[in-house]
């Protein structure tokens, strides 16, 4: 289990983390989401015990995060963090002793994920003679390369295309299924729906938004009803509860500000003629991250 409590953190006199506290258990994806600046980096900095905390307690396994423990800890950063001289293999070398590994045993691994991901025919290539999307396999297989019991993945899908999203998703689902902690950042929220079992929202380093996603999408009282048939746009903005209305093609998209006044939608709806689809939808996590953080940022 990774805890977080109470972490705070000052740079000067600017408070980037304000008093964050969430836990993690084995074989569990959480998302940390939040716009840019709202302090993300800062935390996983924190977790990796690069950056010392203002305040608060950050453990693992029970204990604190000092060097015995970042043997065990993979991150993938959003930032290029490659030696691009280097060769995949000579990278390899670099990162698994750094983690305690043998030669032999970095070998077995780096090939294993070479093959894996599609790309071993550039384990002698230097790194800066790769394409965007290989160099961002090979900043993933360098993170997975000690079989972290803790991994953190800062946008892990940056630059790779629909195909690679799935050999990563697959791989990143493995990773969970043998009991790896997984911390989840990226501002698709898409992907984060895909993963994420509970999440975190930060806004100016304050955590406005947490939860299990399946409780946070049933408490959002909004919701979305999709409409086909002879209605009328103004005629369904006119029904008490109604917050927006959106037609897209022949589909009307109808926003209720409480799950109590999809009733009164439906009685509109039964008046009308050749309705093919009346569907109550759950929010989308993208807009409950908009209104969310928009109300706070806005402050
Ligand atoms: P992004 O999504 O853009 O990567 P983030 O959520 O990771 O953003 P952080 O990098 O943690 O955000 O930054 C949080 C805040 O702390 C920002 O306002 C940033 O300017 C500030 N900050 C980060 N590093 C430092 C530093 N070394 N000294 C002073 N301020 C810093």
């Amino acid at each position: 289990m990774l805890k977080v409590k109470n972490v705070t953190k000052y740079y000067g006199d600017f408070k980037a983390v304000d008093n964050l506290s969430f836990e993690i258990k084995e074989g569990e994806i959480f998302g940390l989401l939040g716009v840019n600046g709202a302090g993300k980096t800062t935390t996983f900095r924190m977790i990796m015990g690069l950056l010392d905390k203002t305040e608060g307690e950050i453990t693992l396994f029970g204990k604190k995060i000092d060097y015995s423990l970042t043997d065990y800890i993979g991150f993938l950063t959003e930032e290029r963090s490659l030696l691009t001289k280097l060769t995949v293999f000579e990278q390899a070398l670099f990162y698994g002793h750094l983690k305690g590994l043998d030669d032999t045993e970095i070998e077995k691994r780096l090939d294993e994920y070479l093959e894996k991901f599609k790309i071993s025919e550039y384990k002698n290539k230097k790194i800066k003679e790769l394409s965007k999307g290989n160099c961002q396999k090979v900043q993933f297989i360098m993170a997975i390369l000690n079989k972290p019991k803790l991994l953190i993945l800062d946008e892990p899908f940056s630059g790779l295309d629909p195909i690679n999203v799935e050999l990563f998703k697959k791989e990143i689902l493995n990773l969970k299924k043998n009991g790896t902690i997984i911390i989840f950042s990226s501002h698709r929220m898409d992907h984060v729906e895909y993963f994420c079992d509970s999440l975190l929202i930060l806004v100016k380093g304050e955590s406005v938004l947490e939860g299990k996603l399946s409780k946070i999408k049933k408490d959002y009282r909004k919701k979305n009803i999709k409409i086909i048939g002879d209605v009328l746009k103004e005629e369904l903005e006119d029904i008490k509860g109604v917050l927006k209305v959106e037609k897209n093609k022949n589909e009307f998209t109808v926003q209720i500000e409480d799950d109590l006044y999809i009733d009164c939608v439906f009685k509109y709806v039964s008046r009308c003629k050749n309705i093919i689809k009346f569907e109550v939808e759950e929010p989308t996590l993208n807009e409950i991250f908009i209104e969310k953080v928009g109300a706070k940022y806005d402050e």
